[in-house]
């Protein structure tokens, strides 16, 4: 059937390829029917926080045109893509969803676009997030909340809130996020898309702005495993501009979704990871997708993390250490705004007064959290604690890498909550981490992906798998090999089940 029968937004990304490959669409048609469709529904979504239009046209019809010389394109050639408004794209704003940035264009490209540009993808705008991607819930950007499009009056996740909406109210077919402690996952979980955070290292960090440097990593997002595997290869490999790079090849990932395959391969359900404090609908998705891996021959057994009990409280000392040192820079003298330069203060006022009016209430508290597990008296006690906790997560992961290939749990402890109903009590709003952030302190690469609705609200349940440093090619292929045999139950992917808002 052609792929101009149907509707063109709700397509994926390897399908529109083809029919752009194939002459039956062009990308500038593509592109419209996608911007047609943000101008449709985003104001009720809220996803961007700038688009656009002259611009990605503009790519579209050059992609175009050198289809039609018969210039060889890449496999993304053409294809639209919602971009994270924390990755730099050059004489564009990029704001973190901070208004300490209002007003900054970059005057460069971050590797991840620079990539992205280079393999002709066309990028329609810039996404809502958390302020400097800090938060489960999107709750956090100054510039308002990002509704999830299964029922608006909740939350899309969070921090990359904005990329997870857009690809589930079908604005985009790919989007780009980044993951220090789940800001991928869990949105993906919770609008019923997919998300990998790569093995830290394996995208370039370079242009991303740093919320914490040893943990942040930016990664694809999609409808499908195989487009974000697709996205993931556009992306991934080694940067001299980031010394955190890794310079190893990069695996695989589109083979292994081709090959969705887990006949074999051995499934380590963490035993810290789930029970108690997970929402029964949750559970219950979860054990029904293991048993169904199990069907497909994997052999699953039970593994234990003892030290995940700590990642939290490691990753809320880390995190917040990491911030308070990265965000310095704004000092309203390089970027942004500035406030009160309006008579004559001195440099440290100005600077105050611009740190006060320019960072929101979570922000503060994570740099002041930071500063004070930084300083002489209490280093050791916290940050040099969390540190050595770090390293037994590490440990704890590759014992459990000893004995199988990948490990699974729920992605996130409940369905998508309500807006509003976290956003005043910090704790609340960090537990949506629990399952994520191991991951994160290891360096290990992860994916979320949907296994079907709740049965208590019939919103979206995520399942994680877990590999080890450098192993990103597995989750592609135990997550394909879930996606293709949950389709063959529902007759359909899971996002089909959305409303059309
Ligand atoms: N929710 C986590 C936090 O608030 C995740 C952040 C992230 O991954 N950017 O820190």
């Amino acid at each position: 059937m052609a792929v101009m029968e149907h509707d063109l937004v709700r397509q994926d990304a390897a399908t529109l390829a083809r029919a752009m490959g194939d002459g039956e669409v062009s990308s500038e048609e593509v592109t419209r029917a996608h911007l047609d469709r943000i101008t449709a529904v985003d104001d009720r979504v809220h996803a961007f926080l700038h688009v656009m239009p002259e611009r990605a046209i503009a790519a579209a019809r050059d992609v175009d045109r050198r289809r039609a010389a018969g210039e060889p394109l890449g496999p993304l050639a053409g294809v639209p893509l919602a971009l994270k408004d924390v990755l730099t794209m050059e004489g564009e704003p990029t704001t973190c969803g901070s208004r300490i940035l209002e007003g900054w264009r970059p005057p460069y490209d971050s590797t991840v676009v620079e990539r992205l540009r280079s393999a002709d993808v066309i990028i329609l705008g810039k996404t809502n997030m958390d302020e400097f991607a800090m938060g489960s819930s999107t709750e956090h950007s100054a510039y308002g909340p990002t509704r999830n499009p299964w029922d608006l009056d909740r939350i899309p996740g969070g921090s990359g809130g904005g990329s997870a909406a857009a690809l589930a109210a079908f604005e985009a077919p790919l989007a780009i996020g980044t993951d220090t402690g789940g800001s991928i996952r869990q949105p993906a979980a919770v609008t019923g898309t997919v998300g990998v955070k790569p093995t830290y290292g394996g995208v370039s960090r370079y242009g991303l702005v740093a919320l914490a440097s040893s943990l942040d990593q930016a990664g694809p997002c999609a409808r499908t495993v195989l487009d974000t595997a697709l996205l993931h290869a556009a992306i991934a490999g080694h940067d001299a501009r980031d010394s955190t790079s890794i310079s190893a090849p990069v695996p695989d990932v589109v083979a292994a979704a081709r090959a969705a395959d887990v006949r074999g391969m051995r499934i380590g359900l963490v035993r810290e990871l789930s029970g108690e404090g997970y929402q029964a609908g949750v559970s219950q998705r979860f054990d029904e997708a293991v048993g169904i891996l199990t069907d497909l021959g994997a052999e699953v057994v039970e593994v234990s993390c003892p030290h995940f009990e700590y990642a939290l409280a490691a990753y809320y000392l880390i995190l917040p250490s990491e911030a308070s040192s990265n965000l310095a820079r704004f000092d309203g003298m390089r970027y942004g705004l500035r406030a009160g330069d309006d008579d004559a203060r001195s440099v440290e006022e100005v600077m105050a007064l611009t740190r006060e009016a320019g960072f929101g209430a979570e922000v503060k508290r994570r740099i002041m959290i930071g500063t004070y597990a930084l300083s002489s008296g209490y280093y050791d006690a916290y940050y040099g604690s969390a540190q050595k906790v770090r390293t037994l997560i590490t440990r704890d992961f590759e014992a459990a890498f000893d004995k199988v290939d990948v490990l699974v749990s729920p992605t996130a402890p409940t369905t998508a909550f309500r807006i509003g109903e976290k956003v005043d009590d910090p704790l609340a709003m960090y537990l949506n981490d629990i399952a994520t952030i191991p991951v994160n302190l290891a360096g290990n690469a992860a994916m979320s992906l949907p296994i079907g609705l709740a049965p208590e609200d019939g919103l979206p349940v995520g399942l994680q798998i877990m590999a080890p440093p450098l192993a990103d090619d597995r989750l592609y292929r135990a997550g394909g090999a879930l996606e293709a045999a949950l389709v063959d139950r529902w007759g359909h992917l899971l996002i089909e089940e959305a409303p059309s808002l």
